[in-house]
Order: structure tokens, then C-alpha cells, then sequence
């Protein structure tokens, strides 16, 4: 799986490496890293990052929506 986290957005708030330590990890305060191509295996906690990031930060899959949960399309 493919993760791109905009970190122009990113405030260091570390919902993301407590959901999900093996992907994403807090250098310092407020400095993320990330692995950008984390093992399947870690696609839930990914996931539930990527949900809790307040800031909407975190892409998951972008190119490739194959196993992307449904959501309901903006009204
Ligand atoms: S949860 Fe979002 S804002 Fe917080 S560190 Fe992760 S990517 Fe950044």
C-alpha cells in the first residue's frame, strides 16, 4: 500500500504513530516520519490513522482505490 502524508498540513499531533507506530513514528515534538509503503499487514492501522489525523493529512492509496473502504461521494 502507498502512503503520502502532506506534511505542509501535518501539526505533529501523533494521533497517527499512536494508531499506528510502525508506519508512522514522531521524530522530536513535531517532526513525522513515515513509511511511505507500509506491508499490507499494516493496512488497518493505517487506515484508523489516517481517519483519526484531525488534519486530514494522511493519503492513503490514492492511485490505487482497489480495497478502499466505500465512502459516500461529498454532496
Ligand atoms: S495525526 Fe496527522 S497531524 Fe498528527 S502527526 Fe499524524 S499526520 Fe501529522
Amino acid at each position: 500500500m502507498k502512503v503520502v502524508v502532506d506534511l505542509s498540513r501535518c501539526q505533529g499531533y501523533a494521533q497517527c504513530a499512536f494508531l499506528a507506530p510502525d508506519a508512522f513514528r514522531m521524530h522530536g515534538e513535531e517532526a513525522l516520519m513515515y513509511n511511505p509503503t507500509p506491508d499490507d499487514a499494516q493496512r488497518e492501522q493505517v487506515l484508523r490513522a489516517a481517519a483519526a489525523c484531525p488534519l486530514q493529512a494522511i493519503l492513503v492509496d490514492q492511485l490505487e482505490e482497489r480495497d478502499a473502504p466505500v465512502q459516500a461521494p461529498p454532496s
